[in-house]
């Protein structure tokens, strides 16, 4: 996601001064303007704003560029009705046009699954058994065992995960250290990772299992057979800086392959990032045969999935900003326009301070937390008597 400022109404602060000045003076609101310094609209806004007199900060407005949202987001934001949108169309726009087949990207990618298949079937034939789904991988494609030497040098990360997946073993503990049978010594010690003996089986420990995982699953494609799911998650429970790399080459492999976003709560989770791309390539892939068939692009946008990104433009006056940050920079907000509400609020701040000084989530300026029951618990909640107290900026949700 990311939030540009495109154009503000210039000297926003100096704007809202004197719209608000104008009120109680018998001057015109020009000659305000020209005789108000910096210094002394700062002060009048303060006052203005602890007023809560809002309305003349409706002449001043900001727009925005915002990029790699999701529709859902899109739904969500444009609730707002005071304000102006300019959105990307999937009508005019089919987000894989100009994606070619690269034949050569594809033979790398079915080269990679085989060195894959032939790490398993190597781990095979020193362990006598893989597990089910492993075992049935190499049988159907009826691989055999292949010396390392003969494997190229860019398919080895390819090789070593087939062998990690058919004899690699997470030990008990708190620090990730994988072990593998003892005769593995004579390959892995061509990996350039520490290799650690012990009595019954070879190790590699802490940091080192830490990088040797993430060597092995670098070039990992999500929708291929080439890796194990449960092995996958068990090192993301293990290691904090593993699932970080995991989460970030899903993100970027959602991105580019999919053009959508990635969602705070299924990050939260392997499986659900797994089942998710699943969903995210059937979509894509019927999607591409209803076009294919000659159905019209805005017929076939409606199998893409909600996630599909998009971007827009919005433009919104300082009080709509106040009550779209009231409501969406609250933790009881969806995560990502929360994102994007803060996203938004950090950068009109630095534009003007003043003027945003009491705007975001309701608790942030008032030490109360509104919500009643459905309080995320990070301050107080809000007497009764004190809840019933309407406030200038909207509470409906
Ligand atoms: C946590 C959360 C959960 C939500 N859940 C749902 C949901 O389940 N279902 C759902 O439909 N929406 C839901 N919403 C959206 C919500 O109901 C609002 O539509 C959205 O937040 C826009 O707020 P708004 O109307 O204040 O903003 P705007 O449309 O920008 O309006 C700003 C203010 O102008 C005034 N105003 C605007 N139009 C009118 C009007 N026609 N009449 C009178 N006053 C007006 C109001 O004071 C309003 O607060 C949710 C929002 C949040 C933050």
């Amino acid at each position: 996601m990311k939030v540009t400022i495109l154009t503000h109404t210039p000297e926003p602060e100096k704007t809202v001064a004197a719209a608000a000045r104008l009120c109680y003076s018998n001057i015109s609101a020009s000659e305000i303007m020209e005789n108000f310094s910096e210094e002394k609209a700062s002060s009048f806004i303060k006052k203005l704003m602890d007023m809560g007199h809002m309305s003349p900060v409706e002449h001043v407005s900001f727009t925005f560029a915002i990029d790699g949202v999701s529709r859902t987001l899109l739904a969500q934001l444009t609730r707002h009705r005071i304000a102006s949108y300019s959105v990307q169309s999937l009508r005019y726009n089919n987000p894989f046009k100009g994606e070619t087949v690269d034949p050569q990207k594809e033979a790398e990618t079915k080269a990679r699954h085989r060195a894959y298949l032939e790490g398993l079937a190597f781990a095979r034939n020193f362990c006598n058994k893989l597990d089910g789904s492993c075992a049935d991988l190499v049988e159907k494609h009826d691989i055999k065992e292949l010396l390392l030497e003969k494997i190229s040098k860019d398919l080895l990360s390819s090789y070593f995960r087939g062998i990690f997946d058919g004899a690699g073993i997470l030990e008990e503990g708190p620090d990730l250290s994988i072990a593998f049978p003892k005769h593995f010594d004579t390959v892995l010690n061509k990996s350039s990772f520490n290799i650690t003996p012990d009595e019954e089986k070879i190790l590699i420990k802490n940091e080192d299992a830490v990088n040797f995982c993430i060597y092995i699953y670098e070039d990992i494609d999500f929708i291929s057979n080439s890796f194990c799911q449960e092995k996958l998650k068990a090192l993301c429970q293990k290691s904090r800086k593993f699932y970080e790399f995991f989460l970030k080459t899903a993100e970027s492999y959602i991105d580019s392959r999919y053009y959508s976003t990635l969602p705070e709560s299924i990050a939260g989770k392997p499986e659900a990032v797994l089942t998710y791309i699943k969903g995210l390539e059937s979509c894509k892939k019927n999607y591409l045969e209803l076009v294919k068939m000659g159905v019209d692009q805005e017929d076939a946008r409606y199998i893409l999935p909600m996630g599909t990104q998009t971007r827009l433009v919005m433009t919104m006056n300082v009080r709509s900003l106040y009550n779209f940050f009231h409501l969406r920079c609250c933790q009881r907000a969806q995560s990502e326009i929360r994102q994007l509400a803060n996203l938004m609020l950090a950068e009109v701040k630095k534009i003007a301070p003043g003027l945003f000084e009491k705007a975001g989530a309701p608790c942030e300026a008032t030490g109360f937390c509104p919500e009643g029951k459905f309080s995320c618990g990070r301050y107080p909640v809000q007497k009764p008597e004190a809840q019933s107290r309407k406030t200038e900026v909207g509470s409906e949700r």
